[in-house]
């Protein structure tokens, strides 16, 4: 093929390399992300053991001349060099190699080589050891050589000399003043150093199990930074104002709050109407609420949502409540709208699939005011939706709303990055007009977030210093605890006879199927094939299928099928997780249940046990079981209180994961532990609002220092 010849164009910009991707998607930016990154562990580099001394097991550095470099073919192709030294010999053992290793190793030229030394058949040998070629009397390291936290692409060699030079231009100038530092710790600049490059004499113990001062040194510094920030949060919204919301009792028969308590088919319990005074007390002041709203599945999160509405709306503001799923929210519309139609309020319903002119009159509605509480998905809080005066936001199963997704209602709801917004929006040809009746100035609307995963007390009080909590912990009378069994799933066929005898005596039932994560594909087909294995188990009886693939409207008519007891058996995935309320459903069967994390067990579990009937939860899995996944499902059998299973998921996974910080690609917390290093959070917690009104200049800096671009998330 001969093309015409031309010059390639030169690239505008030096393509990035691969190791410089791999450190940016590692957190690696700027030179302070560089000296904060520590090292996993350690290599001992700074000394030669003789061969002879090497201990079986042990992983040591040792030096020799080759005396012998050959490609063994017999059996398994290999390469195979013997090195020496005056104590004894060693063989080396490749059995991936280059033509190149071969030069490198010939015979009498003199081998650095560093492995765990095995005792095999010809003797002391190592296999894939590190090397190198030195000349005689090559000098050693003069400190442990780290081995930094990596990545596939990301070689330690590169790492290494990045770390060394970021470490070098940062600025790491103490920021605590003298005398508020903890006598015991030593110096930022000394224990960066130190915990880089220590000298060969260090105690590797001390340093590997994280309990060497210099290690506390940057602990503290990272749970000061964070406690900085919560603080520094927590202030600013002291400064922010909100509309006060007061339910009016004056009115002729009562204000919409007491109309609707009375209209209530149940009365509420007695954690229920303490949170609800709770939320009122905390509307009626012109600071904007800040509230965890949290309470176990089945607790009647709702009613309460529905109650703070009514105050919102009474006192002549607009409600919007969110949902992470739109089987969620369109459930919520309807649970509301029954509740609130009757007492004359008007209730509009916006997901992403209300297309066209529904749309543009829902739009229309929250724009004039005349809707009075909008129920939707976070389509709720896109760029375009406006109200004339929001004054209460609700955002139900708030854990399960994306990071990215709480930050854009946090710029939703600060008014000076939403005139940012709105400027944006003019700008863009063909968009929505902005009505013409904005949102009060400079009031911000209250915030209520509602949670059925608790967050344990440590995790509260560290990541929300910034989060009033309330906490439903009590359930409605009436249900009885649900039993939780679990089986290997060659139990299968005698479960599925038990679904057949429930089924015949009229219960409703759940199936659950895994969700396998890499192909959505395998999981529909999956979810596909039980169904049609279960509906011809059941012959006679209505089996249902439910799966994320499935348009809102179809979806919407499954649910609705079930809901009505038009079907007995309903398969789905993990769509069904959050919030679903059909209280006839009594048994519940989650296949592989080992694939699933513990607080997702523990939502779906939540689906039953709704009514007064006794329910079931089987939990099959496949072995073989990890330790984690044995604990999951022991901790499933054993209770079903929801806090419970907080600190049991804590305790399995740590807080990071806890909190779901993996979406953000980073934990929040590196290297303190909240549990283990409490006493250091005391003193961060102590020393924060000193640092930050003596000195708010440090202050600002120490949290640049540690959070960077994460001081964001944190607010999320
Ligand atoms: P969750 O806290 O999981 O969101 P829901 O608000 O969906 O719980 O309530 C679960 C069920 O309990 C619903 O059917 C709801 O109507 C009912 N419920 C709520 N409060 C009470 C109560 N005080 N007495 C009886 N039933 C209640
Ligand atoms: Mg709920």
């Amino acid at each position: 093929m001969s093309e015409p010849v031309a010059a390639a164009p030169k690239p505008k910009f030096k393509p990035k390399s691969m190791p410089q991707k791999a450190m940016e998607k590692l957190g690696l930016l700027r030179d302070i992300d560089l000296a904060l990154h520590l090292p996993l562990r350690y290599e001992d580099e700074t000394r030669i053991t003789p061969i002879a001394a090497a201990h079986e097991g042990e992983s040591v550095q040792c030096e020799g001349e080759a005396i012998e470099c050959q490609v063994d073919s017999r059996g398994r192709r290999q390469l195979l060099v013997r090195i020496e030294d005056n104590s004894g010999e060693l063989l080396l053992r490749f059995i991936h190699f280059y033509p190149s290793h071969l030069k490198s190793m010939a015979v009498g030229q003199r081998l650095r080589v560093r492995g765990e030394v095995r005792h095999g058949f010809f003797g002391r040998e190592m296999v894939h050891p590190q090397f190198k070629a030195v000349g005689e009397g090559s000098a050693l390291a003069t400190a442990l050589t780290p081995v930094y936290p990596s990545s596939a692409n990301l070689p330690q060699t590169y790492l290494r000399k990045a770390v060394a030079a970021g470490l070098g231009r940062a600025d790491l100038r103490e920021l605590l003043p003298a005398g508020m530092l903890p006598p015991q710790l030593p110096p930022l600049l000394d224990a960066l150093l130190f915990l880089h490059h220590p000298p060969p004499q260090a105690r590797l113990m001390t340093l590997e199990d994280h309990s060497h001062p210099a290690w506390q040194r940057l602990k503290f510094e990272e749970l000061l930074a964070q406690q900085l920030s919560q603080l520094q949060a927590q202030r600013e919204r002291a400064l922010l104002k909100a509309p006060v919301l007061r339910a009016d009792s004056n009115k002729p028969g009562g204000g919409l709050h007491e109309q609707l308590l009375a209209a209530l088919p149940f009365g509420l319990t007695g954690a229920q109407q303490r949170v609800s005074e709770e939320i009122a007390q905390n509307l009626n002041r012109p600071q904007p609420m800040h509230r965890l709203l949290q309470g176990d599945v089945g607790s009647g999160k709702t009613v309460v949502a529905a109650l703070a509405a009514t105050i919102a709306i009474d006192a002549g503001w607009q409600c919007a409540l969110m949902a992470p799923t739109e089987i969620l929210a369109e459930q919520h519309f309807k649970k509301l709208l029954g509740w609130l139609a009757p007492l004359g309020l008007q209730v509009a319903w916006l997901t992403g699939s209300v297309k066209g002119k529904a749309r543009q009159k829902m739009l229309a509605a929250a724009a004039s005011g005349e809707a009075q509480l909008v129920i939707g998905t976070h389509a709720v809080i896109e760029d375009k939706v406006k109200f004339a005066r929001l004054g209460l936001v609700i955002i139900d199963e708030q854990h399960r709303f994306g990071v990215a997704q709480r930050l854009a209602l946090r710029k939703k709801l600060t008014p000076d990055v939403e005139a940012d917004a709105e400027a944006e929006i003019a700008a863009e040809p063909g968009a929505v007009a902005a009505p013409n009746l904005p949102q009060p100035p400079g009031l911000e609307p209250h915030l209520l977030m509602m949670s059925a995963t608790p967050i344990p007390r440590t995790l509260a009080m560290t990541y929300f210093a910034d989060l009033d909590v309330s906490t439903i912990d009590e359930l409605p009378p009436g249900r009885t605890p649900i039993v939780t069994k679990v089986f290997a799933d060659a139990k299968r066929p005698n479960v599925v006879e038990k679904i057949r005898d429930e089924v015949a005596k009229g219960a409703q039932v759940y199936w659950v199927c895994p969700l396998i994560e890499e192909s959505e594909t395998l999981d529909l087909n999956n979810a596909t094939e039980t169904h049609a294995e279960l509906s011809a188990a059941l012959d006679g009886y209505g089996v249902g299928l439910l799966h994320g693939r499935m348009s809102s409207a179809e979806k919407a008519a499954v649910m609705a099928q079930f809901t009505a007891g038009e079907l007995s058996l309903l398969v789905a995935t993990t769509v069904i997780e959050v919030g679903v309320d059909v209280p006839n459903a009594s048994l519940m069967v989650i296949e592989h249940a080992e694939r699933f994390g513990l607080s997702q067990l523990h939502q779906l579990r939540g689906r039953v046990g709704r009514g007064a009937v006794a329910s079931v939860c089987v939990l099959l899995y496949t072995g073989p079981l990890s330790d984690t996944g044995k604990a999951r499902l022991k901790a499933m059998a054993e209770t079903n209180d929801g806090f419970e299973i907080a600190r049991r998921d804590l305790d399995i996974r740590g807080p990071g994961e806890f909190m779901g910080a993996r979406q953000s690609g980073a934990a929040l917390l590196r290297f303190a532990d909240l549990q283990e290093d409490s006493a250091l959070l005391q003193v961060a917690r102590r020393l924060a609002p000193q640092l930050l009104d003596q000195h708010p200049h440090a202050a600002r800096r120490q949290v640049e220092r540690w959070l960077g671009s994460k001081a964001e998330f944190l607010k999320a």
